[in-house]
């Protein structure tokens, strides 16, 4: 979320008579503040923030402004002018011995370029014709933290608190692994102060909030929190039962160090055994700058620990000292903030879908929201456990998040927000789409099912979605909606559907009258819902209704959907486990449902690429007089059931497995496995040692990068062409 470009604070400015703050604007400038205020402690201090952090920069941001145009508001204790964070008393204070500060923000890349220009010019007035590297890096989502070794040994260890003043942490840090309690090698410094951030691994992040909420106390937010919230532990032991890491990022008092530049202190760092982040780099041009900046916001989900930004510093010590700090930031770095993957909503409630299997999952419903790029309304909660051990109330204000293209995940709820209205989620006993009683499939399950395969609505609804789905039927005219209108619409109509046996022998006649229930909507937001037809449109007096357009592609797409091979055939039965790739391989294995039907577990699962899970699955599902019944009336219908094999067709690719990435320009991915497949090849989904080739077409990925590793033959849309018409040779 780019931001507009905004001033900041600049106390210096003479204010033109028409600027003069009003008493409304005080007022407005004191409660400002104190929102900050409120904000900073609940997050500092208390580990447990009320809004999420980009509504806390917008605020701070608000400040800032409202500074700049009002400059005579500013005090001192503004805290535009103070580092975030006080001294809890639950620790003894530490004076640091050199300040610690924030950063500057800045949300876009054009502020990013306003800032460097600055920061360019303002070493060009100190010390002209000076050329600036600078150092770029990760900016780590953690809790900044000061280590004190003298003569090498760990002697102290605190918080930032307000920057002059911390917190002694020592006993705490102490139990984190990866920070030596004596510097290695033995030409360290008489006595230093090394700044970094203390964090807490991603991956462990979820397991800890389970353990939180089976203790009956409320999750944390996201990892930061719980980094800070476990290293500021009264008791060390709890601390050193979380797996904390850090990363150093930079020093403060310094005696007997030397050194030029931030880059050279990373290496003093990482030689007396600290944690220095692989990841920084010295860059000389700011277009680098920005492409490391891309590159991190691609990748931000790759690493190990949360980023929130990338920082970029001026690397040399004396160009960092010609440009100085203000009282809460260094002018010579600066923060880019990624557009930010938190936002708080109100989770209004939480329901339960039925899937294709009858897996029954519950589902929160939220204010919707705007987060990294798409407004989100709903997240799974896939079990009536996970809700339990994310400690979430319908009612509650919740972290909502969506990592990059991750499906959005209610993180936790905001407990400090709560005022009694809050009410628990009962998981339902009895299937909401047809009262069926749930049960789970065998003991032990966490998931509960409804039982009720064969006719309940919603699994019907989510079968047919399939069936019409790319690798089923590719039926693009019954898509969601349709599916609901054919299965489960509103009342009083019958549904058209009621077993997907009859998909093949649906009339136009059956689906007049279809309506279903939709969002009405003014200027894009939601009023209430209205009864609309859904496969004829309205008519008027003098033109009676008819089917829409869409309706008729729905009829003229059935009847393609006839003669589609068999695997598509397969994959639109949902069979447990049997996705396209299997069913490619029993339709290239036995030519026909029949022969699939009458074949054992065993001749199953002795096909490549099918196994015995899937053999069961099948042999399972064979049973089942009303699955067969499916079967029998698409065949009556006219669904092809058997592939004509094109006896002309030369076996060229007899025994070859071959793997085709990236796209082609004269086949679909399916024609380049069909083509294979039909010439006796296995057209296989990921590249091993046994592929024999892999077919590379544009954009092809890391199938191809491993292809390469494993110095297999790679071949492209020419070769792969002669390859189907001649065979290796
Ligand atoms: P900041 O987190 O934006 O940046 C300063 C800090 O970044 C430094 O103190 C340092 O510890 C850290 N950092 C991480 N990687 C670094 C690196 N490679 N080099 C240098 N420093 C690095 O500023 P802040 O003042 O610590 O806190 C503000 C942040 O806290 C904002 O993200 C804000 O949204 C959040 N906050 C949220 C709330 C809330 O209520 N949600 C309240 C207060 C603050």
């Amino acid at each position: 979320m780019p931001r507009k470009q905004e001033p900041t604070a600049n106390p210096g400015v003479e204010l033109p008579a028409d600027q003069v703050p009003a008493e409304g604007l005080k007022e407005e400038y004191a409660v400002l503040a104190e929102e900050v205020r409120r904000h900073r402690f609940a997050y500092y201090n208390e580990n447990a923030p009320v809004v999420s952090d980009a509504e806390f920069d917008e605020l701070f941001r608000r400040l800032e402004q409202l500074e700049a145009l009002h400059p005579e508001l500013v005090s001192n204790d503004s805290p535009t002018q103070e580092v975030g964070g006080d001294v809890s008393s639950a620790f003894a204070p530490v004076e640091h011995l050199q300040r610690m500060y924030s950063l500057e923000d800045v949300f876009s890349l054009d502020e990013l370029d306003v800032w460097i220009k600055r920061a360019a010019a303002g070493i060009e007035g100190q010390r002209p014709g000076s050329s600036i590297s600078w150092l770029t890096e990760l900016k780590i989502d953690g809790l900044a933290v000061s280590l004190l070794y003298r003569n090498g040994d760990l002697v102290r260890a605190a918080t930032r608190g307000d920057g002059t003043t911390g917190e002694d942490i020592t006993h705490n840090v102490l139990t984190i692994a990866s920070i030596p309690q004596k510097l290695a090698g033995g030409d360290h410094p008489a006595e230093v102060e090394v700044r970094g951030e203390v964090f807490f691994p991603t991956k462990e992040f979820a397991r800890l909030n389970e353990t939180m909420v089976e203790a009956g106390k409320a999750p944390f937010a996201n990892p930061r929190n719980a980094a800070a919230g476990s290293l500021r532990q009264k008791d060390p032991a709890l601390t050193a039962q979380r797996p904390l890491d850090m990363f150093v990022h930079g020093i403060g008092a310094r005696e007997g160090l030397i050194a030029e530049s931030q880059s050279e202190t990373y290496g003093l760092l990482k030689q007396w055994g600290l944690p220095v982040s692989p990841y920084f780099k010295v860059l000389e041009n700011y277009q680098a700058v920005l492409e490391f900046i891309e590159h991190h916001g691609d990748h931000r989900h790759d690493l190990f620990h949360e980023i929130d930004g990338i920082v970029v510093k001026v690397d040399s010590f004396a160009l960092q000292r010609s440009l100085g700090h203000t009282s809460r930031v260094p002018r010579w770095a600066v923060a880019f903030k990624y557009p930010p993957e938190e936002v708080n909503t109100k989770l209004l409630d939480i329901r339960v879908n039925v899937g294709r299997t009858g897996r029954v999952t519950p589902y929160g419903i939220m204010d919707p929201v705007k987060v990294a790029g798409s407004t989100v309304e709903m997240a799974t909660l896939h079990n009536q456990e996970v809700v339990k051990a994310k400690g979430v109330l319908i009612g509650d204000t919740v972290v909502l998040r969506k990592a990059g293209d991750v499906i959005p995940e209610i993180v936790g709820p905001v407990v400090s927000l709560r005022d009694g209205s809050e009410r628990e989620f009962v998981m339902p006993s009895r299937c909401p789409s047809c009262n069926t009683a749930l049960a789970p499939a065998k003991e032990g399950d966490v998931d509960i099912r409804c039982p009720n395969a064969r006719s309940c609505p919603s699994q019907l609804r989510e079968r047919v979605f399939h069936l019409a789905g790319r690798g089923g039927f590719d039926i693009e005219a019954l898509g969601w909606e349709a599916a609901i209108a054919l299965t489960q619409p509103a009342e009083p109509t019958p549904p058209p559907l009621t077993s997907e046996a009859e998909l093949f022998n649906l009339t136009p006649e059956d689906l007049a009258g279809v309506r279903i229930m939709r969002d009405k909507k003014s200027k894009g937001v939601v009023t209430g819902q209205e009864l609309v037809p859904y496969f004829y449109n309205k008519g008027t007096e003098k033109k009676p209704s008819e089917p829409t357009a869409n309706t008729r592609k729905l009829f003229t797409e059935l009847e393609k959907a006839r003669s589609q091979p068999l695997w598509r055939v397969l994959v639109a039965l949902s069979i447990r486990h049997v996705g396209p790739t299997a069913s490619r391989a029993l339709a290239g294995a036995f030519g026909s449902m029949e022969r699939i039907r009458s074949a054992t577990q065993e001749e199953l699962a002795n096909v490549d690429g099918v196994g015995p899970t899937i053999g069961l699955a099948l042999v399972e599902w064979f049973a089942e007089d009303w699955h067969r019944d499916i079967v029998d009336a698409w065949a009556a219908a006219g669904v092809r059931m058997a592939d004509e094999i094109d006896e002309s067709m030369p076996r060229t690719l007899e025994g070859l497995t071959v793997v085709v990435t990236g796209s082609l320009e004269g086949y679909s991915r399916d024609e380049a496995k069909e083509a294979i497949i039909q010439r006796g090849g296995k057209a296989a989904g990921s590249v091993s040692k046994k592929t024999d080739y892999v077919v590379a077409g544009e954009n092809a990925g890391t199938k191809l990068e491993k292809a390469e590793a494993l110095g297999l033959t790679v071949l492209d849309e020419e070769g792969f062409t002669r390859l189907l018409a001649e065979g290796p040779e």
